[in-house]
Parts: C-alpha cells; structure tokens; sequence
C-alpha cells in the first residue's frame, strides 16, 4: 500500500503517564488511538498485526480439533444468576438494562453463554469431547486501566471452552492447548514461560498461566535456574525448614510504644531485628473474624488463604470492625486476648518464642508472648508469599525472581459451571452425569502490546516478520526527483508480486521518513536514493541494522533470501 493513503498518525511526544514502553511506542508509531480510559482504537498497522496473530491462533486452535463460533458480548443476566456469578463478579462487570429494565452485562468472559449453548446440544458420551473457541472484544471495568492495551476495560480475547465425558480426555485437552499456546507465542515473537498459578476458591484444580518476561509485567513469576519449576508468586509455595530460635521463657510484660504503626518502626523502636517482630492481622472469612499472624520481615498472602479456607470471600477486617472487635487500631494487635476469636499462624511463627505483638490497645505491645502460654494457634500453614532466595518446593534450589505479563491461561474448571447450569450428558451407562470443562484464553490484543513489550530498540518498535504489519518499507528519498519515483514505482509494482510492501511515497524530508520507518519498525527497508539513476538501491534490516547496496537487478532474489533468512 501506499503510506500516504495508510492512516499511521505518528507522533513526537507522547502523552505523559503513557508508563509501558509498549504504550508508548504504540502511539507514538501510529497503532492505537485512546478513546477513552482503558478504551482504544486500532488503527490500521494494528489492525493488521491483530488480523496476523489471530490466523496463527486459529491455525493453531484448528490443530487440536478446537472449532469457531462466535458468541453474543450482550448477556442476559439470568445465566450469571444460574451460575452465581451475577453477584460473585463484584465491579468489573460492566452491566446495562434495555427499554424494559431488563439486566445484561457486557460479557467479560464466556462460561455461561457457552454452557447454556452445549447443555440442550451435548446429551451424549458420543458427542464428546468437544472444543469451542472464539475471537472477540471482552469488557471488564477494571479498577486500574493501564499500560495501554495491557490491561484495558474493552480488549480482545480468544476464549475457548472444551467438554468431556471424563477426567482423562479432559487431560488431553488441557495438554493439547497447553501445547498449542506454548506454539503460538513462540510463533508470535514472545518468549513466554508456563507457570503454575492459582486456581482461585471455588472449582477448578489445575492451571497455567503463560507470562510473557517484561520488567513492567504486573505478575511476579518464582523460577528455578536448575530446573523447569516456574510458578507464579501467588501460588509458590514456601517450604517450612524450622529453625528454632527458641530461648528461656521470659514473663509476659506492656510496654509503651507511642506512635508506632508499622512492623519496621516497631524493629527500629526496640533495636530488634524485623524478623523478630510479628505483625497480626484480622479478616472477615465468610462472616466470621479470625486473626492471621506472619512475621515482620514477611509479606501475607491473602490468595493462599483463599485456598486454604476454600473460599472467595476473605476480607481484611476495616479499622472500625477492629476497634470494635480488640478495642485498637491496627498496628497495636496481637493474639493475647479473652475473645472466641481462631488465630492461624505462619509455619515460620514457630521458630520464635518470647514474640512481640500488639497489646490491642493503641500505642501499646506486648513482649514474650508465647504459644500455648499466652495465645492458642489454631492452625499453622503456608500463609505468606516466598522470598527471593529461600528454597523451591520441588527441590530443585532456590527461589529466582522475574517479572511476567500474563498473556495466556489454561484452566481446568471440572464441574463448576455444568453443575450450577444444569449441563448434563449421558454416559455409557445411560447415567445423567455433569460435563466435565476446561477453559483456555490468549488476550489477543495484550499479546499485541506484549510482543512490542519484547522487540524494540531505542529507535522504535522491531516486528517479528509472522506479525509483522507489511513485510518490507519501501521508501523514496526523495520522490520529486523523476528517476527516483520512476524506479520506486516500477520496485512497488515487482515486490509487491512477493511481499506486503509499505510504499512511503510520502513528498516528506528523508529524515522525517526514516524516523517513521524505525518507529514503525518493518523488518526490511529498500531505500531509493541518490543512486537511483544507476539502479542501485539500499536494503537494510531492521532487527541488526545492516545495510547493503544492491542492483535492482538482483534485488528480488536479494530481498528473498534475505526474508527467509530472518
Ligand atoms: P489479569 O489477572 O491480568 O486481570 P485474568 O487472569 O483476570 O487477567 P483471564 O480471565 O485469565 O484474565 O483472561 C484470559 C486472558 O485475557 C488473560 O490471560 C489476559 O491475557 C487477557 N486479559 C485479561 N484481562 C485483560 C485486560 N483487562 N486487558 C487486556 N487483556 C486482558
Ligand atoms: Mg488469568
């Protein structure tokens, strides 16, 4: 095509608060236009890569058996009702009513459409198993809109959603998509890494998330250097080594601590090391209040006692429930009190004895409480989130750091959602039983974001060729001289016989066009230049930089190899 009928409004500066180097070079190369808050439009360099990575993601979904359909975004309230889900969504749902004050949403995922799609359909063993996928905007009113298209409230997802008879062909699926997920990023340009991740509370019991390695990535990712372990930090789990670092019993005594709020201020105040501070916490779990104790040098992990109390709801108790409950604030608790109130502790609360805690009363600490003396535990489990360093739980070594974008996730859901909806089949037996389901998503357009995230120079963005927008940049220097516009012509007409060219005919400054062509970031360029008249044009790589002059007369063939090559 020719770039002066492409609509690529580059820019100079981009707006501030634009954090992501993606972001910014999505902008600024002329991609995305924001609408609003979360909220963009792909213009047509976008519109084509998006078009590259969802034939791959098609290709690659036929592979495995995995069939198109295309669902409604508007859903009818009722089936979230059935699933429970219209209360249990909470904010991000983003809901609407038609004339008749009917309640819809806006779907941000499909489990219940595609449900009660296959739950009148799929009555029998012999239709099993069966993959559904589709290519779609979805629409989440996050909390946060950022980063551009990494996290929007309108974004672009393949969801698929496959049903089985039993556990083991759900198995197969799962492992088929895996596969095929770890085929497409590599196909797309990104190095993105399967990690174990968290199933949440209610139903499921398996899944992965695919995390692109970015240092602006939102998701903390814990790996091995000796092995293939990688998990995300929600879920890694700490193994506890005890190391008792038990002394006399000491008797329990107040002391003031004024204006002490923090774990840290409290080490500093006492001359104690952090890790000998324990910070208590209360939470709201399904109604009922209990204290979790960690260690001051710890962070909690509310999504590990999700798990651990299987439940969503979890809640930290607000300042007033506790001033209401301990008669302090937070930052003066402690477990040492004459309430019917369960305290669960950190496996590595056990290494201490003589512990500080808060007094419940503000401005005041206890010194030397001590388990079974001065507090009862419920329970101890692994409550908080690993650190960097500490050891691996499948024994491979010691916990690394990497900073990911989740840019895929396969899920086992089990009987979550037929269970609540009523999808039933027909075994062998002619037994009613409940489909077994797995779901699988690729945010499409946060892939986008990611692949910019991982190929770029100073310079601007570096597509990798499979999705790259056009293939080659052809560009005249200067097109008002006749020799140069004439051969440029005549090259546009031969390559683009082979190849998606860009033709900037463009009657800019030489420098203004090269800027755009780096920030655009095509992986070939064939300049005609000064050398025109003796048919000898410029190629040059975007990815190395290197650059060769090359007679017309070879230039096809040149071009060819080349491409290949890359
Ligand atoms: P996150 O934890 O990042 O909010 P999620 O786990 O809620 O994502 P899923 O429900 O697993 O997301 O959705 C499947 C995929 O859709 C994600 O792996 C991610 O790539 C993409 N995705 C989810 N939320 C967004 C968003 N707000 N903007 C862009 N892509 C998103
Ligand atoms: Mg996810």
């Amino acid at each position: 095509m020719k770039q002066s009928k492409v609509f690529i409004p580059t820019m100079k500066e981009v707006p501030a608060g634009a954090e992501a180097l993606s972001h910014r070079l999505l902008l600024k190369a002329g991609l995305i236009k924001q609408s609003t808050s979360g909220i963009y439009s792909y213009l047509p360099l976008a519109a084509r890569v998006l078009n590259n990575i969802e034939a791959i993601v098609r290709e690659e979904m036929e592979r495995i058996d995995a069939v198109e359909i295309l669902m409604p975004a508007l859903q009818q309230a009722e089936l979230w009702e059935e699933s429970g889900r219209w209360n249990a969504y909470g904010p991000e749902l983003m809901r609407l009513k038609d004339r008749n004050g009917r309640e819809f949403a806006l779907g941000p995922t499909h489990e219940e459409v595609v449900t009660s799609i296959v739950r009148d359909e799929l009555k029998s063993y012999k239709q099993l198993p069966m993959t559904l996928f589709q290519i779609q905007s979805k629409f989440r009113d996050e909390k946060r809109p950022r980063f551009g298209l990494l996290r929007g409230r309108e974004f672009i997802m393949k969801d698929a959603y496959s049903f089985h008879a039993d556990e083991a062909s759900l198995d197969e699926s799962y492992q088929d998509m895996y596969n095929a997920y770890g085929r497409i990023f590599k196909r797309v340009g990104i190095n993105a890494r399967p990690v174990v991740a968290d199933s949440g509370a209610i139903g499921g019991s398996h899944t992965h998330e695919f995390m692109a390695l970015s240092e602006i990535g939102e998701d903390t990712i814990v790996y091995s250097e000796q092995s293939d372990y990688a998990a995300n930090i929600e879920k890694a789990e700490v193994v506890y080594q005890p190391n008792e670092k038990h002394s006399e019993l000491q008797s329990l005594t107040k002391i003031e601590t004024p204006n002490i709020h923090t774990a840290q201020e409290l080490a500093t105040f006492l001359e104690k090391p952090l890790d000998e501070i324990t910070k208590s916490m209360v939470f709201k779990v399904d109604g009922e209040f209990i204290m979790v104790l960690v260690r001051g040098h710890h962070e909690l992990n509310d999504i590990k006692l999700k798990a651990y109390f299987e439940t969503d709801n979890i809640e930290l108790a607000t300042e007033d429930e506790v001033v209401n409950l301990l008669g302090a604030k937070p930052g003066s608790l402690g477990p040492v009190f004459d309430k019917d109130i369960k305290v669960y502790a950190d496996n590595y609360i056990q290494d201490l004895n003589n512990i500080v805690v808060g007094a419940n009363e503000d401005g005041y600490h206890l010194l030397n409480a001590n388990i079974g003396r001065d507090f009862d535990v419920e329970a101890f489990g692994d409550f908080r989130f690993i650190l960097e360093g500490e050891p691996l739980a499948d024994g491979s070594g010691v916990a690394r750091f990497a900073e990911g974008i989740e840019v895929g996730q396969v899920f086992k859901l089990g009987t979550k959602y037929s269970e609540s909806m009523n999808a039933t089949f027909l075994d062998n037996q002619g037994k009613a039983q409940p489909l077994l389901m797995g779901c699988y998503g690729i945010g499409v357009s946060r892939t986008l974001s990611a692949i910019v995230e991982q190929n770029n120079d100073e310079n601007g963005i570096i597509w990798p060729k499979s999705v790259t927008p056009f293939d080659l940049h052809l560009i005249t220097i200067n097109p008002k001289k006749d020799d140069q516009r004439e051969l440029a012509d005549q090259l546009y007409a031969q390559l683009k016989e082979s190849f998606d060219v860009l033709y900037d005919d463009r009657k800019e400054r030489a420098g203004v066009k090269f800027n755009d062509a780096d920030l655009i970031g095509l992986p070939i360029r064939v300049v005609v230049g000064k050398n025109a008249s003796e048919g000898i044009v410029e190629v040059k790589r975007r990815d190395t930089g290197d650059s060769e002059d090359v007679h017309v007369d070879d230039l096809g063939n040149y071009v060819n190899e080349l491409y290949t090559k890359l």
